[in-house]
């Protein structure tokens, strides 16, 4: 009796009290630095409002529903096809996601997608105050419209049409030298375009990441190879002016598939706060064990010196391998020279790290 009284308490409970909340936010996890906050960002998107198929509120409600931190609503202003349906005003899809922004803590930067045949191809100018006065037909007189507003611009999906038609041309160069162009976009979506990237490195711009959606996003399974491709902002803290000013000073990486692309100053400390090494758990006459805990998103690769040849290490994501190293049976370990083969910092150019093993 006792006992059927004490299963029915159990059903009720399921049934009432342990439904799935309406909403949930999934988390991504890359840790923070211990000078600034790691900001998971999606600078490049649209709306009805150009040639997307969501309104403006629904991008924010995915970005929280997915984990972000910021976005940009980045309309076209030279490709309408819904102009006959909608009145267009191009600060409209901005004013409409505002109020959502806020009630979700969602950074929400003002944008636009400036877009010409390639080359030159498509530019993204956001921190704008007025998407409106970008909308002239005179090339470099847009750019100069939005320097006045201080925009950050970004050259977006060089090798979209093909490399030939993608490559870093004459008007790349002359935006570049007036100082009107602050990055390119190596990731955009499912594609990378590793030309680009040397690009980027070279001149010191930032590289950023970018889904470019115009569909609704499915609520799919997230995986270090399956996620949606975005920018990580290291910010001295979450505002639009960390944001602003992080992204001015290149401290971004793309993070696409399970890899991440930026610069050593920034992916280093990254990788520090990501991966944790114990203290030695078991050792033998040639062989010592410790536990290596990986607590970020991307399945770690690591390349490491070793007597005859390297050794490779995979560390899963947010979760804790058990490496065996070997190892003479007395004195301290000696810490190991590795790259990291999927965290680069220039074309072919992994991370160099160096795994401590902690004295136990
Ligand atoms: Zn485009
Ligand atoms: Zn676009």
């Amino acid at each position: 009796m006792r006992f059927s009284m004490i299963l029915s308490l159990v059903a009720v409970g399921a049934g009432a009290g342990l439904a799935p909340a309406a909403d949930v936010r999934r988390e991504i996890q890359f840790p923070d630095l211990p000078n600034a906050r790691t900001l998971k960002c999606d600078l490049h998107m649209h709306t009805v409002f150009s040639d997307g198929l969501v309104w403006p509120t629904v991008r924010v409600k995915e970005a929280w529903r997915q984990g972000l931190d910021a976005i940009a609503i980045t309309d076209h202003i030279e490709y309408l096809p819904h102009k006959t349906d909608m009145n267009i005003k191009f600060n409209r899809s901005y004013e409409l996601a505002e109020d959502a922004a806020k009630l979700m803590n969602i950074l929400l930067v003002r944008g636009v997608e400036i877009t010409r045949d390639t080359p030159p191809g498509h530019f993204n100018a956001i921190f704008l105050k007025d998407n409106a006065l970008l909308d002239t037909k005179d090339f470099y007189e847009v750019f100069d419209r939005a320097a006045r507003q201080q925009a950050f611009i970004t050259w977006n999906h060089p090798g979209w049409q093909g490399l030939e038609r993608g490559k870093w041309g004459e008007a790349q160069t002359r935006l570049f030298e007036r100082k009107q162009l602050h990055a390119i976009e190596i990731c955009n979506g499912d594609e990378f375009y590793a030309e680009a990237f040397p690009w980027a490195v070279e001149r010191n711009l930032a590289v950023l990441g970018c889904s470019d959606e115009h569909e609704p996003f499915r609520d799919e399974i997230v995986t270090p190879e399956n996620h949606r491709t975005l920018t990580l902002v290291f910010a001295r803290e979450r505002t639009l002016d960390g944001l602003r000013e992080a992204m001015f000073a290149g401290q971004t990486a793309a993070w696409w598939k399970n890899q991440l692309f930026g610069r050593d100053q920034e992916l280093a400390p990254l990788f520090a706060a990501s991966v944790e090494v114990s203290p030695v758990r078991k050792r033998t006459a040639d062989s010592l064990w410790v536990e290596i805990k990986n607590r970020c998103e991307i399945d770690i690769r690591l390349e490491c010196d070793g007597k005859d040849k390297p050794r490779l290490i995979v560390l899963p994501a947010r979760a804790t391998s058990l490496v065996v190293f070997p190892a003479p049976a007395t004195g301290d370990p000696e810490p190991l020279n590795c790259r990291v083969t999927n965290f680069l910092v220039g074309p072919n150019r992994p991370l160099n790290v160096r795994l401590e093993i902690p004295r136990s």
